[in-house]
């Protein structure tokens, strides 16, 4: 299978090479070149599949042949032991129309990890005769750094220096980082914002000479390879509650599309989804576009579900490639257009495409407190607020749909303690297995917040 530019500029690349490049040459995003397509046969023979089973099945049509069967059954079998519950990604119910997909029980407590533990993995199997160490490196607010450094910890052939803003990140996100103890994962605590840290690593990949001396690469929500390993859990989902043969509806905390587009490939693969329901906080680009065709660039609200609280979705450029007919000289016209303006206005034929399958909905601070606590005592479920904002949301719109309705719970309550004690008075306890990291040394380097610093720490690590 090859993979296309969303802009048409860059050329095509296998599997191995979209994974390796995350974006694409020309500024676009990679996407296969066609959508796989599976009969009803497919999906019922999954029925009784594990998670790496279904995983195996679901991505071997995107790897072709950048992996042979095996070997890509031994890659999601590694990837997915790590985690603490034995469906890798199980299923709650919580009334008779209303279920969570829990997908925080990887070693970070968040849905990232069900990505990044297999993209850890494939870029150790394609870079494994390489002579020289791949050195990725990335800027964090909280979740994803941890994500990629538990990832990417032990593995051989690479190495990660991760930025985060000194003293921004929560006590838990940065022990989540700093106490992993593995000689090929480095933290850098940046005196200076989380854009100062963003900035410095822009910098550094802007410069040929140094990025290709330590082969920089990086492991953001843009590379395709997450987002297809993200597309296994909602089969795994839709065929446990009776797919082929019964339609499921998803709920999804949004923030960069990543994961809801997922759940968008999967149905075009055939999965039969009723409904997308994109859940959004107060930084609701996603709900003005998908409502009112207006995509346009708000002020950053900070919220009590941060990995929501974006201004663009980058992710979103692979829907809209397909909004306009897989053309990929109008979208990288339209693209241009928003990077020049901050807006776009999406025309009323494509969004109305596009309302066949996605709903958006934004939900607020206040209806976000009120579905932790009434979740807490009518199910006994201890939500997190990104997953609130989902699960709100399904809740306002399961009048208007038929069947099951799935809301991904894409962290665990523990990594938002402060605001999920407000809305239920409950203090989230971390579950055992992670809660070492009160004990464990941290190993942190601290830095100014200049590029030529972290350029000079990253130059004296031993090769
Ligand atoms: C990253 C994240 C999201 C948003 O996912 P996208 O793929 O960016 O839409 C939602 N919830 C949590 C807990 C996250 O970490």
């Amino acid at each position: 299978m090859q993979h296309v530019s969303t802009r048409g500029a860059a050329r095509p690349l296998d599997f191995r090479g979209a994974t390796l490049a995350g974006l694409a040459s020309d500024g676009g995003l990679y996407v296969p070149e066609t959508w796989p397509r599976w009969d009803a046969g497919a999906f019922r023979d999954l029925r009784d599949a594990s998670y790496a089973e279904t995983a195996a099945a679901v991505l071997g049509p995107f790897v072709g042949d950048s992996l042979k069967p095996a070997e890509l059954a031994a890659l999601v079998d590694a990837a997915y032991s790590g985690f603490a519950h034995a469906a890798v990604t199980p299923l709650v119910q919580l009334d008779h129309r209303h279920w969570l997909l829990e997908l925080h029980h990887g070693p970070t407590l968040a849905f990232k990890d069900l990505a990044l533990q297999l993209l850890g993995r494939l870029f150790g199997h394609f870079l494994r005769d390489e002579p020289a160490p791949l050195t990725i490196i990335g800027a964090t607010s909280g979740d994803t750094g941890s994500a990629a450094i538990a990832a990417v910890a032990g593995l051989p052939g690479m190495r990660i220096v991760m930025l985060h803003p000194e003293g921004r990140v929560s006590e838990v996100q940065r022990r989540q980082m700093t106490t992993v103890d593995a000689a090929n994962v480095h933290n850098v605590a940046i005196a200076g914002s989380f854009d100062d840290a963003q900035a410095i690593v822009k910098a550094l990949f802007n410069d040929p000479a140094f990025r290709a001396r330590h082969r920089l690469s990086a492991v953001n929500s843009i590379n395709w390879a997450r987002l297809a390993a993200q597309v296994v859990y909602y089969v795994y989902a839709g065929v446990r509650l009776g797919a082929p043969d019964r339609p499921v509806a998803f709920a999804v905390p949004t923030g960069n599309f990543g994961d809801v587009f997922a759940g968008y490939v999967a149905h075009q693969m055939g999965l039969p989804v009723s409904a997308l329901i994109v859940a959004t906080n107060e930084n609701d680009i996603l709900a003005r576009a998908l409502s009112a065709g207006d995509y346009s660039r708000g002020t950053l609200q900070p919220t009590a579900s941060p990995s929501m609280d974006i201004q663009v979705s980058s992710n979103f450029e692979r829907l809209l490639f397909d909004l306009h007919g897989r053309d990929p000289t109008a979208l990288a016209a339209a693209m241009a257009g928003f990077e020049a303006t901050g807006r776009m206005a999406i025309p009323e034929a494509m969004r109305l495409e596009a309302a066949q399958l996605f709903r958006a909905e934004r939900v607020d601070m206040g209806e976000m407190a009120a579905t932790l606590a009434h979740t807490l005592a009518a199910s006994g479920q201890l939500l997190d607020p990104h997953s609130a904002i989902g699960l709100a949301a399904a809740r306002r719109l399961a009048g208007t749909l038929e069947g099951p309705i799935v809301t991904l719970a894409t962290a665990h309550a523990a990594k938002f303690p402060a605001a999920v004690e407000a809305a239920t008075g409950v203090h989230p306890m971390l579950p055992a297995r992670v809660a070492g990291i009160f004990d464990r040394p941290e190993r942190c380097v601290r830095l100014p917040a200049e590029a030529c610093a972290v350029a000079a720490f990253i130059d004296g690590l031993p090769a």
